[in-house]
């Protein structure tokens, strides 16, 4: 039933909220992303049946997915086709009975192949005959390794065969696989939703699959944290004030990549959590503007979410191995895995590039700059709340800075799109740094109310977001720096 925490019952699932989910998504992630990436696939793939599928479909697959007993396998893409999807060109042909013939190559699918489960479903992305060009001609199809017989049993083979299995960086319990559909022309397909409608579909995932990417991101960084720390409370090296060898967590500095560690990755908590929260929202609230508020505030939040954890939890994993010192860079400790299997939580999913375009031209700049506005006036709330603090005035001063930043550039109708796009990511780099400093502060604030409660452990949350702002805040200041600074050179040099 673990997979199907947030699934609905009527399908093997028990129907909790998402934000009971992640948690325990978070802790799965954190133990072994490599295996735990087919649950993350079952959801999502559960996902899309909900959404999208027919009753027949649902009664077909959603059981078996959800409980476990079968995989699902994404494939969307190719040789040709990553970031840019409306290039691929795997084929879908209707068959006479309503089915479609599917026949093309996929690369890099998670999961695609493998013996664990006594079918995997691949919900496949493919292009029919007369279909408009690029990403308005895709649709999606459940193609199962095995044909689905009457009684719901595993039948005939479908024609999907495993051609490669990657040799990665890192991620080796998961295996990649190259795929080759319909080889022999019997490889049979069913249409999920409407036909070309297959990238709306996918969105829909996405949106999931990008919360839950940045939760590896969260759960990464929390292992290396929880290694670093152990390592720095045992390692005796360097002297105190009394000459005593000490243990190296003593030392400021040891100290100090801790807490970037430790801040960074409960404020990422915080806000993925809080998604989840929305999500719940936009999902059961009986009033539809909330449920809309909700939808718009997680369109924009997913890709600050999804780009931001993912890139600072690369750079908290050197951190910890710096923690280590040789022993981070010999493999017996364990840190090293870590490291090989966070980097590709910034490539797949969306690469922070691609996540960073989608902020600021679909998430802000189409929408005016409405969304971005409605979550500064949050943020404003919050250091309103205790203006007093340093911490407040700290996030203050990056918010007038920004909206500084959204006025004169982001928002600038005759912006240069070349310039917008060299700056997107320093920009999304900029907005993960608010949103964290925000849900540091919130925090903190919770943290003297409840401090009687216990002492050290709210105390520490007021620590952590005094850190943020001291250490990591004046880093979002200089990526706005950097959004606003014409003459960077990114036009001129000549490659
Ligand atoms: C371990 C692993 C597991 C994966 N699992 C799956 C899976 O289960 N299913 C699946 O379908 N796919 C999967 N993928 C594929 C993954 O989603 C793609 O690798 C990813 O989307 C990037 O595509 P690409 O590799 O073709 O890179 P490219 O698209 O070639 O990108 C290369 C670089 O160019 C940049 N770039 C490209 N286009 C633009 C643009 N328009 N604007 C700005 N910058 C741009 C990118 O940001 C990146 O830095 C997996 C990949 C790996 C490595």
């Amino acid at each position: 039933g673990w997979i199907g925490l947030a699934l609905p019952e009527e399908y093997g699932g028990q129907g909790l909220p998402k934000y009971i989910a992640q948690p325990v998504n978070e802790m799965w992630l954190s133990s072994n992303l490599a295996f735990v990436m087919f649950a993350a696939l079952a959801q999502g793939g559960s996902e899309i049946l909900l959404k999208f599928g027919s009753d027949e479909l649902k009664a077909r697959y959603l059981t078996q997915i959800v409980t476990g007993e079968w995989t699902v396998a994404m494939a969307l893409t190719e040789p040709n086709a990553g970031s840019d999807l409306g290039a691929l060109t795997t084929k879908a042909i209707p068959q006479t009975d309503g089915t479609y013939q599917i026949k093309g190559q996929k690369i890099y699918i998670t999961y695609g192949e493998h013996d664990m489960a006594e079918n995997i479903v691949h919900l496949v992305l493919a292009r029919t005959p007369d279909a408009p060009a690029g990403s308005r001609g895709l649709s999606l199809f459940a193609v199962p390794k095995y044909r689905v017989n009457e009684d719901g049993s595993c039948g005939e083979f479908n024609d999907i065969r495993c051609t490669g299995i990657e040799h990665k960086t890192g991620l080796h319990g998961s295996p990649t696989c190259s795929i080759s559909y319909g080889d022999n022309d019997a490889c049979v397909g069913e249409l999920i939703g409407n036909l070309n409608q297959g990238l709306m579909a996918m969105f829909v995932l996405m949106n999931e699959a990008r919360l839950s990417c940045g939760m590896q991101g969260v759960g990464l960084s929390e292992l290396a944290f929880q290694k670093a720390l152990q390592y720095s409370q045992e390692r005796l090296q360097g002297a105190g004030s009394d000459g005593q060898r000490v243990a190296i967590i003593e030392h400021p500095d040891v100290k100090r990549m801790l807490l970037n560690l430790r801040s960074e990755s409960f404020a990422l908590r915080s806000l993925g959590y809080q998604i989840a929260a929305l999500i719940d929202v936009a999902e059961q609230s009986k009033d539809a503007e909330t449920a809309q508020a909700a939808e718009k505030r997680i369109a924009l939040l997913t890709p600050i979410f999804k780009g931001f954890a993912t890139e600072q939890a690369n750079e908290l994993v050197g951190d910890a191995i710096q923690v280590y010192g040789g022993m981070g860079f010999v493999e017996e400790t364990g840190i090293a895995q870590v490291m090989r299997d966070v980097r590709i939580t910034t490539i797949y999913e969306g690469t922070t590039g691609i996540q960073a375009k989608d902020l600021l031209h679909r998430k802000i700049r189409m929408d005016q700059g409405r969304c971005i506005s409605e979550l500064m006036a949050d943020i404003r709330d919050v250091v309103e709340k205790s203006p007093d603090s340093v911490v407040n005035q700290r996030l203050g001063q990056v918010l007038n800075q920004l909206a500084h930043v959204l006025d004169s550039t982001i928002l600038n109708p005759s912006a240069e799109l070349a310039q917008l796009d060299a700056v997107a990511v320093p920009f999304l780099n900029a907005l993960g740094g608010v949103c964290c400093a925000w849900q540091l502060a919130e925090l903190a604030l919770q943290a003297q109310v409840s401090k009687a409660q216990d002492e050290v452990f709210f105390g520490n949350v007021v620590a952590l977001a005094e850190f943020y702002s001291a250490y990591k805040l004046p880093q979002a200041q200089a990526a706005l720096t950097t959004v606003i600074e014409e003459q960077n050179g990114v036009g001129n040099y000549e490659f």
